[in-house]
């Protein structure tokens, strides 16, 4: 036993309070951090109750959060393994950054080929919620680019797993949520860079009709493709569709930046963040769009727009935010929108939406990933009392259409409404129930969702 591990068993481990980035669901449990990969093994073994992985904390709700147990933050884990640039297959441990990969990838001329909309996250993160980008009905999700994970079972065997081998644990993994063990390493397929400079078409729409036809018209030739709403305006939806392609032209170095985020002191205007404020700058973001429909940008402004304010969820204050992402099947899809924003339009006073996007999906391929074939819409509420039973409403609407709520944003739904949302909640619990017999992996979320965990 080194000197790792024996702190592991003798002394009180820290206790830590953490939050999830949506600032509205808090824990305090134990903290493990292990240091390098040697020290997984041990940490998996710490008298504590149960473990939940950790990567940066970016998931909104409880699925990093771990009441009466530990959290086993992976984030030290952060070494890149192996390159080859034949095949532009990269290997790393589980708590290499985004943002860390994208310094590697760039200047080489690549890419991943998915990424969320903040890079000061981690690979285990992207893969456990199977994270997507504006490109999804193009590209897939990050999971389409793994080829394989190496996963530390509850048992503490390390097992390897491919769309082939050990596929069951491989599909589980993908957007479970952490439950089915600790992603240690990642093998990510690259993809091929065009260029640093993203030019974007704006195309303002108006009702959803306006909104759906546009949207496939751009899908066409776009790379990715984004909606902005409007729907504090109290009438039919209006805003913007924004197409983009990554051309095959440098953007100027000055431009382009891979440096640390900065987090600005947004809590100081916390309490001028109101409906009036978003109010009007929905109308001068709509304005500038219109006058200015097209517009070129650095890469990763565009790839990772939240990575200049990292800290946004501050301007919500201490009761937090909800960010409400589900999924419509294509096909009624439209339906499905209409009576939610209708839903939303009508309660604006008490609950607004003070942001709003449309994203075009196709399947997700692990057994609980989000994504299907259709249209994501996401709203921001800021928590006030009452909002919790309001959204409960709202996923009446999302299952009643055969659609689903993102669990990377989710800190509330119910576990009834996930198993009707997820219906391959049944086949991952049987895996679950094989690699995690013990329920040595669990969660706030995993407790909320009914998944097997004490
Ligand atoms: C500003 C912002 C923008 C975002 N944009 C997008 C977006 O565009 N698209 C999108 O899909 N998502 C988006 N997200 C959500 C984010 O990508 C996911 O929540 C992601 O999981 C966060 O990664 P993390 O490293 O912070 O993981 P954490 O939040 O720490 O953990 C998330 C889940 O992963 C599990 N986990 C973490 N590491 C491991 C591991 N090594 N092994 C096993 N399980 C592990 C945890 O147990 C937990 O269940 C965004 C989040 C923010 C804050």
């Amino acid at each position: 036993m080194d000197k790792n591990e024996r702190h592991l068993h003798q002394a009180p481990l820290p206790r830590v309070t953490c939050s999830g980035f949506g600032g509205y669901r808090r824990a305090e449990q134990d903290f493990i951090r292990p240091e390098r990969f040697d020290g997984l093994k041990p940490a998996l073994n710490a008298n504590v109750a149960t473990i939940a992985p950790r990567g940066l904390g970016r998931s909104y709700g409880d699925a990093a959060l771990n009441e009466n147990g530990a959290l086993l933050f992976v984030g030290r884990l952060d070494r890149f393994l192996a390159f080859d640039p034949e095949t532009r297959v990269l290997r790393v441990e589980a708590g290499v950054r985004v943002l860390d990969i994208m310094r590697m990838a760039v200047p080489m001329g690549l890419t991943l080929a998915v990424a969320p909309g903040l890079s000061d996250i981690t690979v285990g993160g992207c893969a456990a919620f199977d994270v997507h980008s504006k490109n999804h009905w193009r590209c897939g999700g990050f999971g389409d680019w793994v080829l394989s994970m190496r996963v530390m079972l509850a048992s503490g065997e390390m097992v390897d797993c491919t769309r082939t081998s050990n596929s069951e644990l491989f599909y589980a993994t993908l957007g479970g949520l952490g439950l089915t063990g600790i992603i240690a390493e990642i093998e990510i397929q690259l993809e091929i860079l065009a260029g640093t400079l993203v030019r974007n078409k704006s195309d303002a729409f108006d009702g959803l009709d306006d909104l759906f036809r546009k949207f496939e018209d751009a899908t066409v030739e776009a790379g990715h493709c984004v909606a902005w709403l409007d729907i504090l305006n109290g009438r039919d939806p209006n805003g913007i569709v924004i197409s983009s392609v990554v051309t095959n032209e440098a953007c100027p170095d000055r431009k382009l930046s891979w440096g640390e985020m900065e987090r600005k002191p947004l809590g100081l205007i916390a309490p001028f963040f109101n409906k009036l404020s978003n109010r009007a700058f929905n109308l001068m973001y709509a304005a500038k769009h219109r006058v200015f429909p097209h517009g070129d940008i650095d890469l990763r402004s565009f790839l990772f727009p939240w990575d200049a304010l990292p800290n946004w969820n501050r301007l919500y204050g201490k009761p937090g935010f909800v960010e409400y992402q589900c999924c419509f099947p294509l096909e009624g899809a439209k339906r499905g929108f209409e009576e939610l924003i209708s839903a939303v339009a009508r309660q604006r006073s008490n609950f607004p939406a003070y942001f709003a996007a449309v994203k075009r999906m196709r399947a997700g391929i692990g057994m609980l990933s989000f994504p299907i074939e259709g249209y994501s819409l996401l709203l921001d509420f800021p928590v006030r009392v009452g909002l919790f039973e309001f959204l409960d409403e709202l996923d009446e609407i999302v299952a009643a259409h055969g659609g689903r709520v993102y669990l990377a944003k989710d800190g509330r739904l119910s576990a009834s409404a996930f198993s009707r949302m997820y219906p391959n909640r049944d086949d991952w619990m049987k895996v679950r129930a094989k690699v995690d017999p013990g329920q040595r992996f669990s969660s706030n979320m995993g407790r909320r969702l009914n998944l097997g965990c004490r």
